[in-house]
């Protein structure tokens, strides 16, 4: 009888299972665990994380490792790279002459357009001048609404912006009501004398002057230049209870633009028999379809790099550079095999920003393949087998065992696909009746989805992204009920605890979380949707084609989802919509009818252990 442990080290995640192989060459499988990978696939930091996982599982059994007969660790390589993933965009928003603000807490209502003066210089005013006081946050609000009061009596003051964030404990003591902006954090760039506009929404609704490009003109007096130049910091205001804009003297506010840059992507072969290889070249400016048009069209990738001074020249250089430290090769031995491109939203600061404003531009968001010479699971096996005292093998190619292992799934037939849904990369595979496999990796998967809804919906935390992306929604609409995204209610047999009413929650499993960004329900869903389909579906298809005989989807019965993204609740459905037109068998993997999508390529390295040993 032997023991046997298959251990897949993935980018996120690094999977374990033991196997028993009883004297008859029967095989069972004992226990799995799965653990996040300790550092870059394919490095050593890995071990700390095997070590980890292998304990686990033998604890289960109550053995010590020591009882392990046999290792067996995939062959990740050639492709080790992580992906990495970058949201290039290009700063459009050049020499304005405006800046805008958006606090949350205003007071008062309506609009006022006027000349700027600090509280300090107001009796320093001309009468007959509109003006609107700029106060700094060393004055209290009894000071500034007593001077305000005072000051209304001579001048004429139509709006206040002060600094702190006391607009409602103003206006409360003021005499004659006015929109008071607050919470103005850079004050001190408030150029005084200058001509500024205010405005402040009614209770429930959002403002229409100043997030409105010809509302703004008709406040500031703006001609047609004027006018386009403060677009991007009209579309920052969308939306916003309140906002000053002010005019300043052109050049005032300068920005640096660093261009998006061209990809140029050298093809392994040439496209035609009697021409050398061709390198193909695009702007990232084209959009998301015509680069990855072009990459299709350069056939077999040899390389891609970025052009030098540009987002994306630093971007794939980088990528080289942190791979080259990790791996020790010279960056000319790293190439980059594949891209996935996306088109994506994201949050460009706004040039002259009072309280660092944001305006959502059209980007492009990157995830590219890395592909290293050196073969490194072999130092892995060393290490492991030096710490543990235990055979280690490398044994087999990742996407070989994925489909071993994805063959254990009830319902499977011969040929079949799997498609292997990670954190950083898509691989597809196909065995087919003679036991050939062919396989491929595709930049993007999991991250880049996680990616592109943290930049889309301008959140904090990477985590946040994290939870929306695997949870589905509802709004508490009163403390014994909410509404699901799906449109149905759901009602609580207890009063949930208040602090959740009104707000949009995540449904884990055991609990609620709560969404504290400012966001609908309904944008959460479609940025999350949006950005599942245009990772996997793009990359399912990509690859299945390169995999398929003849390149020809319809050649293949049937495709078993595996990896961790293969767990999303929604990501399944939506492939296995896609792959309906195509009259194929699509769905999640159940790996040995017990684990789900997890543990395809553990349990192919374990059952491959039986073909080698006769
Ligand atoms: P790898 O093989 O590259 O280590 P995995 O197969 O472990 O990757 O997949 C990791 C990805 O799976 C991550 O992007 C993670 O967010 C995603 N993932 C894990 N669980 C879920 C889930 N329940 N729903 C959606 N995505 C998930
Ligand atoms: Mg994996």
């Amino acid at each position: 009888m032997k023991l046997i442990a298959g251990v897949d080290i993935g980018n996120s995640t690094t999977e374990v299972c033991i196997g028993q192989v009883n004297d008859a060459g029967n095989l069972g499988f004992l226990s799995s665990v799965s653990r996040f990978t300790t550092g870059t696939k394919g490095t050593l930091d890995n071990v700390a994380g095997i070590r980890v996982a292998l304990e686990e599982a033998m604890e289960k059994l109550h053995m010590p490792i020591s009882k392990l007969d046999l290792i067996r660790i995939n062959e990740a390589a050639p492709v080790i790279g992580d992906t990495a993933m970058e949201t290039i965009t290009e700063t459009i928003i050049t020499d304005s002459s405006m800046i805008g603000h958006n606090p949350s807490t205003p007071a008062g209502a309506g609009q006022a357009v006027g000349k700027l003066i600090e509280l300090e210089h107001l009796s320093q005013a001309k009468t007959g001048v509109p003006y609107i006081v700029a106060a700094k946050k060393s004055w209290n609000y009894e000071e500034i609404a007593k001077s305000i009061n005072e000051g209304m009596k001579t001048f004429d003051i139509v709006g206040i912006i002060l600094q702190a964030d006391e607009a409602v404990l103003v206006e409360n003591r003021l005499e004659k009501k006015i929109p008071i902006v607050d919470e103005v954090r850079n004050i001190d760039y408030v150029p005084e004398g200058k001509r500024a506009a205010i405005e402040v929404a009614l209770p429930g609704e959002n403002i229409r002057m100043l997030s409105n490009p010809y509302g703004i003109a008709t406040l500031l007096e703006l001609d047609a230049a004027d006018t386009k130049a403060v677009t991007p910091i009209a579309k920052s205001l969308i939306g916003k209870r309140s906002a000053v804009v002010i005019r300043t003297p052109h050049g005032n506010v300068r920005e640096n633009v660093l261009p998006a840059g061209t990809i140029f992507i050298s093809g392994k072969e040439p496209l035609h028999r009697d021409l050398p290889a061709e390198t193909v070249e695009v702007n990232i400016d084209a959009g998301a379809e015509a680069i990855m048009k072009k990459l299709e069209s350069a056939g077999e990738i040899e390389d891609i790099s970025g052009q030098p001074s540009t987002n994306v020249g630093h971007m794939l250089s980088g990528i080289k550079r942190d791979m080259g430290n990790i791996s020790s090769e010279s960056s000319e031995d790293i190439r980059i095999t594949d891209i996935l491109a996306v088109d994506t939203l994201a949050p460009v600061p706004v040039s002259g920003a009072l309280a660092g404003e944001t305006c959502l531009e059209k980007a492009v968001s990157i995830a590219a393949m890395v592909k290293t010479k050196q073969l490194p699971m072999e130092k892995i096996a060393y290490e492991l087998n030096r710490q543990l005292s235990v055979p280690v093998k490398v044994a087999g190619v990742e996407a070989v065992m994925a489909t071993l292992g994805a063959l254990t799934t009830p319902g499977t037939t011969l040929p079949l696909a799997i498609l292997d849904l990670g954190g950083g990369s898509t691989d597809a595979a196909l065995i087919d009746e003679r036991g050939q496999v062919a396989a491929t990796h595709k930049a993007g998967a999991g991250e880049l989805v996680s990616m592109l809804i943290q930049t889309e919906l301008g959140l904090h935390s990477r985590t946040t992204a994290e939870e929306i992306k695997k949870y589905p929604l509802a709004r508490v609409e009163s403390l014994f009920h909410m509404r699901l995204e799906s449109g149905a209610m759901h009602f609580f047999q207890d009063a949930i605890d208040p602090r959740y009413f009104g707000s949009v929650v995540l449904l884990e499993p055991h609990d609620m979380i709560k969404i504290e960004e400012d966001l609908s329900m309904e944008k959460i869903v479609q940025v999350r949707r949006e950005a599942k389909k245009k990772v996997f579906v793009t990359n399912a298809l990509r690859a299945l084609r390169e995999v398929a005989p003849e390149n020809d989807l319809r050649k293949i019965p049937n495709i078993v989802l595996v990896g961790g993204s293969a767990w999303d609740f929604e990501i399944p459905e939506m492939l296995m919509e896609e792959f309906s037109n195509y009259r194929i068998v699509c769905g999640r993997g159940n790996i040995r009818r017990t684990e789900g999508p997890r543990n395809a390529v553990a349990t192919g390295l374990v059952m491959s252990y039986l073909g080698e040993k006769n």
